[in-house]
């Protein structure tokens, strides 16, 4: 696990990662992969939501890889630190281990949004697309053939600011709030579809 780019952006690559472009499977955490906790920073409140681990299933079965990213800016308003969010994770990794899915890298960026006390242009919060391209580049990854699932319209316009052709917003979390803005993002070249 790396805290880099002066503390802007945490990322935990997992699995080796063969050469070539593959395709990824883009997650986001809260609301999408685990039930949404404002501020989760308690490993036992960590719960899974079921519907998105037969998505994980066949990435890993397809060799696709599967990239969590997710905006923790809990950290960066100071509501918990770095070892709190490990904690999360290493809960998180267990519970995916035995449900039999792995995870390939997980990225993280701690910015609170510029009203609330971040930087005006941050590279890695989504919906800015860096955290996605920072994982193309560390793991080798065709975005042009990549997915992004999550429960927020922020999670799609990262995915298609990245260049990726279909977002995919779960009715988990925020999935209800976000469903008109995120049909709004489609176009010809990205593909907007709920579930
Ligand atoms: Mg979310």
């Amino acid at each position: 696990m790396t805290l880099s780019e002066n503390g802007d952006l945490w990322c935990d690559i997992r699995t080796s990662h063969p050469a070539g472009n593959n395709p990824a499977l883009f997650l986001d955490r809260d609301g999408t992969l685990i039930e949404l906790v404002d501020y989760l920073s308690d490993p036992a409140a960590v719960v899974l939501i079921g519907s998105v681990l037969g998505d994980i299933w066949q990435a890993n079965k397809d060799g696709h890889a599967v990239v969590i990213v997710t905006n923790q800016s809990g950290i960066g308003r100071g509501y918990y630190g770095w070892d709190d969010f490990h904690a999360v994770q290493a809960r998180l990794y267990d519970l995916l281990a035995s449900e039999d899915v792995v995870i390939d890298a997980t990225y993280a960026c701690p910015h609170p949004p510029p009203d609330a006390g971040g930087p005006a242009h941050s590279l890695y919060r989504k919906p800015a697309p860096g955290m996605l391209i920072r994982a193309a580049d560390d793991l080798n990854l065709d975005l042009s053939r990549s997915r992004i699932l999550g429960d927020s319209v922020s999670d799609l316009a990262a995915g298609k600011a990245a260049g990726l052709p279909l977002g995919i917003l779960v009715s988990d979390g925020y999935g209800a709030r976000d469903a008109e803005a995120a049909r709004v993002l489609a176009d010809e070249r990205f593909e907007v579809i709920g579930r």
